[in-house]
């Protein structure tokens, strides 16, 4: 019997146990969209004052991602890697908003385009003769 695989067996799924604790829980990628990534929050996040309790002085820290890093090095081959990548796309996608809900659960305006579904309704609505 040959080797069983070991490698390439998971797929840039990190600690997961770690991952789900809430000390660890960072900022939701709405939090992002809606607040880090406007300039100039982004500037001041960029270039924070030397905190000693983070890593790297709170001095290499990725917007996208809400993270702080040891290095220049680490922070430049994150942002080369799939995970920041990754994050990037999604921050692209609008967020889910309260009034995205709302119109799920049937409560939201009649916004001033008739949707798809509205559409659909109003034809069964035309009698069969
Ligand atoms: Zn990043």
């Amino acid at each position: 019997m040959g080797r069983l695989r070991r490698s390439r067996v998971h797929n840039a799924r990190r600690d997961v146990h770690r991952a789900a604790r809430t000390r660890v829980r960072g900022r939701d990628l709405d939090q992002i969209q809606m607040l880090d990534l406007d300039p100039k929050r982004r500037a001041e996040l960029e270039a924070q004052p030397l905190d000693f309790e983070k890593p790297g002085l709170a001095q290499h820290y990725c917007v996208e991602c809400a993270k702080y890093y040891e290095t220049d090095a680490a922070l430049t081959s994150h942002w080369r890697g799939k995970v920041h990548k990754r994050r990037c796309k999604q921050l692209k996608e609008p967020a889910y908003t309260i009034e995205e809900s709302e119109r799920a659960a049937g409560l939201g305006r009649e916004t001033r385009k008739p949707t798809l579904t509205t559409a659909m309704i109003v034809e069964d609505e035309v009698p069969v003769t």
